[in-house]
């Protein structure tokens, strides 16, 4: 169906017949843009009707054949979608007009045009021939939930926005904690003030708790000490680290990035980060922030846990655990081990989107002391305060939320599929 035809959107008493906006000698009517001897001349009529339930049926049916009949295609005939995209850089411009169309073009027509121009365009990531980078985990229980929550199109910014948003994010991401055997006080029910919260992506998660961390240790040490405070990862480090302490203030010259080799397995050494803290120390620097990884990007390494917490503890040092890559495998009792340790941990997150059947992208963060989180990264502004009585958890669901640093938008279409999801994880 095209847009303002039949009985779709030009008729009834929408905007542009009847008593709406525009008729008589308004823009769309008379001698305006639309009809009679405007620039248009001949469209029918576009009443703007954007939730027309019957249209969203009819094409969205459309839209679900179309993209079943892509992931139908990517097994059946891989040979017509080279994994790699063959396009060259600039490649749209030239099959694409300069400006936006006037007239509005069919689903069809539109959908025609996605599988000439765009998908050459696309390196597809969920082929089974995709070996690259890391394996996309896009799933049709993913994509339900991504369809629900565009549906329902929930604000979640504050837990009065839509209350099932938030808790409902708090109670998945107890599940998912627990499935993973994370220590009690990363629960929001734990007798801490831990909890989870789920971040638009991996970098964000080391980026909020890089934040939450220095503002810990500058409210001790004074703000002016800012050029004083080092961090410590490894030269396996996931790049979002550095990315993170300079967004943060961190002075670049202040990232010690430990060197690894087969010894370790690439891990972080130990007995390095012990003596690197030390000799700080004695210079006047401030250590306050390890960035551990249970399965390092480049080479899938583990750094050692116990180790590493024993020294975060003895020197009061930050430990995050970035475990976006691996971290999703220690749900399995078997691989558990791999995140032995965690008890010393301040915060831990791991990717969804990963290997957990999310599609693109859903980060869960968990946070031993959420507070930190809070005060390095509220705003409270008027608009989003609202009083409520249960104060303890509402307090925690309004204020863990804020410190989000990425569009709330981008966090809310989750908590819905993270609950499908993970109920389907725990099904099968
Ligand atoms: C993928 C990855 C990240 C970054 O995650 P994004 O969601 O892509 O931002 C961080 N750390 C590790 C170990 C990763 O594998």
């Amino acid at each position: 169906m095209e847009f303002g035809t039949g009985n779709g959107y030009s008729n009834g008493n929408g905007y542009t017949n009847g008593n709406g906006h525009t008729n008589g000698n308004g823009n769309y009517n008379g001698n305006g843009h639309v009809n009679g001897n405007g620039k248009a001349n001949g469209a029918k009529v576009v009443k703007m009707k954007p939730m027309d339930s019957e249209l969203l049926r009819e094409q969205g049916h459309i839209m679900v054949d179309f993209i079943a009949d892509y992931y139908k295609n990517l097994q059946d005939s891989p040979q017509d979608f080279p994994v790699l995209s063959q396009v060259q850089p600039g490649y749209l411009r030239d099959m694409l007009p300069d400006s936006a169309p006037e007239r509005p073009e069919s689903l069809k027509e539109l959908l025609d045009d996605v599988s000439k121009k765009i998908m050459p365009g696309i390196t597809h990531w969920q082929s089974p021939s995709y070996f690259a980078y890391y394996a996309s985990s896009t799933s049709v229980a993913g994509f339900l939930g991504e369809m629900l929550n565009a549906g329902l199109s929930v604000v979640g910014f504050t837990w009065l926005t839509s209350p099932a948003a938030t808790e409902l994010e708090i109670i998945v991401l107890d599940w998912l904690a627990k499935l993973l055997q994370l220590p009690d006080h990363f629960l929001s029910t734990g007798k801490g003030n831990g909890g989870g919260v789920i971040q638009g992506t991996g970098c964000e998660a080391v980026l909020v708790v890089v934040l939450a961390a220095r503002d810990r240790i500058l409210k001790k040490v004074g703000k002016t000490l800012l050029p004083q405070l080092v961090v410590y990862g490894s030269d396996q480090t996931h790049s979002s680290f550095r990315k993170a302490c300079l967004i943060g203030g961190i002075h670049e010259e202040n990232i010690r990035l430990l060197k690894t080799d087969s010894s370790t397995n690439y891990g972080m050494p130990p007995e390095s980060l012990e003596e690197a803290i030390s000799h700080d120390l004695a210079k006047g620097f401030i250590p306050f922030f390890i960035c551990a990884t249970v399965g390092t990007t480049s080479s899938a390494a583990v750094d050692p846990l116990v180790p590493l917490g024993n020294i975060a503890k003895k020197y009061g040092i930050w430990l995050h655990v970035d475990a976006a890559y691996a971290g999703n495998a220690c749900i399995c009792p078997e691989y558990r081990k791999f995140i032995d340790g965690i008890e010393n941990a301040d915060s831990f997150n791991m990717n969804a989107h990963k290997w957990l059947f999310a599609n693109q992208t859903c980060s869960p963060l968990w946070v031993k002391d959420r507070y930190s989180l809070i005060d390095a990264l509220k705003t409270n502004p008027e608009y989003l305060e609202f009083k409520v009585k249960v104060s303890h958890v509402h307090h925690f669901v309004t204020n863990i939320k804020e410190p989000s640093i990425y569009i709330e938008d981008l966090k809310k279409r989750y908590h819905i599929h993270v609950e499908y999801i993970t109920k389907m994880t725990i099904r099968n």
